[in-house]
């Protein structure tokens, strides 16, 4: 009571006030000052109403707001490798490589990378190469795994060239020290093509391709369709990943025709993700070419061409397009739908894991390339990082 007979003077004194205006507006004429001055008048009644005590709110319901998933994918990882040499192994036991992104990766509901190597303290049957020069067999120590899980990765890709490096051996434990940690796996050919599993009440299927030995053959589309439309059966949102594409700064565009690079078949990205995306995938990850390549929105589901070197440490190129690379943190509908998301650019050096780049070079270049290869595409890549339909 007291406090409504407080606002019924202030709302009196308030009024009182407007009519003493509005009479001195009347009797002196108007002008654009004036004016502005009697419509500014109702501002701090307003706001005085407002500070007061919630007396008058009442109570509305809240449209429904669906809920959404944040699904974050980065690209190519190898946090260092004790073969040929522990001299490839960073400071610190690798603890302070994924610092800087930690917070963003662990802001999401699912969290995916590409594992490029192994993990394995020692032994494995280490790879033949027909050309040393192009040769690497990449082993992190067990401990390293740690850093996986403590920067919130749920799920890693085995489909690629450097999942087998060291034999039957070298991929049973890798997946032994996954399994240790709770991290989810696919991509080897027979024993681990997909994998379903369940997080926070959703139910996730996961499946990985690559043009490699022991792999999940990408340049089998149709086979590629099969363990889709099975995954898309059993789960709400399926992902798929591919490690495909030729490589380099050379080529970062999509050519929507099978790519060979050093006499190898590295499949047709464009057709692979659409068939997959055909057969009930909702997120294509592609990584591969260790350079940032074009998105796309393809039946409103996402499509990243390559996510390029995320945290590659010690025997990478990283000069100039191989040493920036998107993070991509998808928004997408409880089923799949891509309902928008952001960009952040990351930048490595040999000395350091991923880095957040203040001026977004990775952005720069997916905008530039999605604008390039995907004039046609709904998405829209903002400078500011968001993503969104247009
Ligand atoms: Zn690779």
């Amino acid at each position: 009571m007291i406090k409504g007979t407080f606002r019924d003077s202030l709302i009196g004194g308030l009024f009182l006030v407007l009519a003493i205006l509005v009479v001195a507006v009347l009797g002196f004429g108007f002008s654009e000052k004036d004016e502005m001055a009697v419509e500014a008048m109702p501002v701090p009644l307003v706001s005085t109403l407002d500070s007061l005590p919630a007396m008058e709110q009442v109570d509305t319901v809240a449209p429904a707001k669906s809920e959404t998933l944040h699904i974050i994918g980065v690209g190519d990882m190898m946090l260092g490798t004790n073969y040929p040499s522990k001299n490839y192994l960073p400071a610190n036991g690798g603890k302070d490589l994924l610092a800087d992104v930690e917070p963003i990766l662990k802001g999401a509901d699912l969290t995916f990378g590409n594992l490029e190597g192994t993990i394995l303290d020692k032994g494995g049957t280490v790879k033949r190469c027909n050309n040393p020069d192009l040769c690497y067999a990449f082993r992190s120590p067990e401990s390293y795994v740690k850093h996986f899980t403590n920067a919130g990765f749920d799920v890693v890709s085995l489909a690629n060239n450097h999942s087998g490096d060291f034999g039957p051996s070298g991929r049973k434990r890798t997946k032994e020290v996954l399994d240790q940690e709770g991290i989810y796996y696919a991509g080897l050919a027979g024993s681990d093509e997909s994998v379903v599993f369940e997080k926070d009440g959703v139910t996730y299927g996961f499946c990985a391709f690559a043009p490699n030995r022991g792999t999940v053959d990408i340049r089998n589309i149709s086979r590629a369709k099969q363990i889709v439309s099975q995954l898309a059966q059993k789960a709400d949102i399926v992902i798929v990943s591919f490690h495909g594409g030729a490589e380099g700064a050379k080529n970062q565009h999509v050519p929507r025709r099978t790519e060979k690079y050093y006499g190898e078949n590295r499949g047709d990205v464009y057709k692979f993700s659409h068939a997959v995306i055909d057969a009930g995938a909702d997120i294509v990850f592609g990584h591969g070419p260790h350079v940032t390549r074009a998105a796309e929105l393809y039946k409103d589901r996402f499509i990243i061409y390559s996510l390029g070197n995320f945290c590659t440490y010690g025997r990478f190129n990283l000069r100039g397009a191989a040493g920036i690379a998107p993070i991509i943190d998808l928004e997408v509908d409880k089923d799949g739908t891509f309902v928008g998301g952001k960009v952040i650019s990351i930048y490595q050096q040999k000395t350091h894991g991923p880095k957040v780049d203040g001026s977004k070079r990775a952005l720069k270049k997916l905008i530039d390339l999605t604008k390039q290869d995907f004039p046609e595409t709904e998405l829209l890549i903002s400078s500011d990082g968001s993503l969104s339909k247009k």
